[in-house]
């Protein structure tokens, strides 16, 4: 039977637009359905009082090796970045430590927190030798295996700022195996930046070059079904700009609605192979996030425009100075600043308190703060626009039982990926089985 479209993406968030670019560099005619009248999903920004603000990511991959990189070198989009790799400042109760341009970062932080260039050696060593030689197996979180070799609190104070703010959930809640992954995955080449313009520019520039080879990116248009005979995915049912219900027929679905949404949109459990579902159910836990994002008159930090990690802190995890980044983000004059928060266990997180917690840390570290900030974005990330949709080391396979059925996005996230990086990963994997 011949389709309009080889598949369809059900979603224009990291996830769907970077599947949709490598299907499409793949010579592929792709549709994207997107519910809201935006692009991006998490990875975008909304004008608020003449300030970009973002919907969730600000730190973006951006090295030759990201799959998002990758993605927009597929169909030739210049990703307009401002380089931030390396511009990381920890926070611990004894001082600032900000990552050394020449490299060596993993022995400094750890020679800081320590304050004892012996001990803190050894303990580098023992990483070392876990990421080359003997990797932990999965039974034991990282936070188990930092105390079989240090008593040293604030190490543990500083990698617990770094698990909550690069990989989404504690120290206590992350394997280490996935904690060492992730570290082999960062460790190549990689890069991060801050979009010039916003996320919604970034998303939008790869938007048109989808479109620009024949393939549609269509906003207003949510998807109210997934279509499944006979376990083979026909297509779905969206609703149109016009209002109306409409069936796009494809042989492929490719869901970035996270796993939890695409199983209830195409009919439930019961469409699934049993083993497919114990996998989902077991691990059906997303990472909250809190984000506040505020006005001053001036910086609170004149001296540094990067991503400075807290370690000195329950719930406030990382702040930046996106106008100090880039000068297009707010009028002039006017800073825009954005704190990130975690529940300190984001298994039983308390949104409300810890929002209030996460405010307190921040005035506690800049005094007077509270006062002078006028607030833009009070955000409070769970449910169905979480952190992430799965926790590190539990994502959903990117193929389902469901053939023809696809899922992508930070809830599939390939090993050693966390966030946006994970989103266009799954992307990439998704892509590769198809058109492999
Ligand atoms: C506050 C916050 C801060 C973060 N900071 C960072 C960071 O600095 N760096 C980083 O890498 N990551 C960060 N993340 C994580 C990152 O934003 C996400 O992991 C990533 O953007 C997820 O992309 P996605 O494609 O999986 O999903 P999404 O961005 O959620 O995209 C899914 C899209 O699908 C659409 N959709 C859903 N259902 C339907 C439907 N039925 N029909 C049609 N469309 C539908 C949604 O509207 C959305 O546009 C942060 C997240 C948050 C919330």
């Amino acid at each position: 039977m011949e389709h309009e479209f080889d598949a369809i993406i059900v979603g224009a968030g990291m996830g769907g637009l970077c599947a949709a670019a490598y299907l499409v560099a793949g010579g592929m005619r792709v549709a994207v359905v997107e519910k809201s009248p935006h692009l991006g999903g998490r990875c975008s920004h909304r004008a608020r009082e003449d300030c970009l603000v973002t919907t969730g990511a600000l730190m973006i991959p951006m090295g030759p090796s990201s799959a998002i990189r990758q993605a927009f070198d597929a169909l030739g989009v210049d990703m307009d970045m401002i380089n931030l790799t390396g511009k990381m400042r920890y926070r611990l109760a004894h001082g600032d430590y900000d990552i050394s341009p020449k490299g060596g970062g993993l022995l400094g932080m750890i020679e800081f927190a320590m304050q004892d260039p012996a001990a803190a050696a050894q303990f580098h060593q023992r990483i070392i030798d876990a990421l080359t030689t003997w990797t932990p197996l999965g039974s034991i979180t990282i936070l188990d295996w930092f105390d079989q070799y240090t008593d040293c609190q604030e190490v543990k104070n500083l990698f617990q700022g770094y698990c909550a703010a690069l990989m989404g959930v504690n120290m206590h809640e992350i394997p280490a195996s996935e904690f060492f992954n992730f570290l082999k995955y960062h460790s190549k080449g990689s890069q991060f930046g801050m979009a010039r313009l916003g996320n919604a520019q970034l998303m939008g520039a790869l938007a048109s070059a989808i479109e620009a080879r024949g393939s549609r990116v269509m906003t207003r248009s949510p998807c109210r079904k997934i279509h499944v005979e006979s376990n083979r995915v026909t297509g779905v049912e969206i609703k149109n700009a016009a209002g109306d219900a409409e069936k796009l027929a494809a042989p492929l679905v490719l869901s970035n609605a996270g796993p939890r949404r695409t199983i209830a949109l195409a009919g439930g459990g019961s469409v699934f192979e049993a083993s497919y579902m114990a996998k989902f159910e077991q691990d059906d836990i997303d990472a909250p996030i809190m984000h506040a994002s505020f006005v001053l008159n001036e910086p609170v930090m004149a001296d540094f425009a990067g991503c400075m990690v807290f370690g000195n802190t329950t719930n406030l995890i990382y702040l930046e100075i996106p106008s100090a980044i880039s000068p297009d983000i707010s009028p002039e004059g006017i800073y825009l600043h954005t704190a990130f928060g975690a529940p300190a266990d984001a298994a039983k997180p308390e949104l409300d308190r810890e929002f209030e917690m996460m405010l307190s840390e921040l005035e506690a570290n800049f005094p007077g703060i509270l006062d002078k900030a006028k607030f833009l974005v009070k955000a409070k990330h769970r449910g169905d626009s979480p952190g992430m949709h799965r926790w590190v080391g539990r994502g959903m396979p990117v193929n389902t039982s469901v053939l023809g059925l696809y899922n992508v996005g930070d809830g599939c996230a390939p090993v050693g990926t966390i966030g946006t990086e994970s989103a266009a990963a799954s992307g990439r994997e998704a892509a590769r089985m198809i058109l492999g």
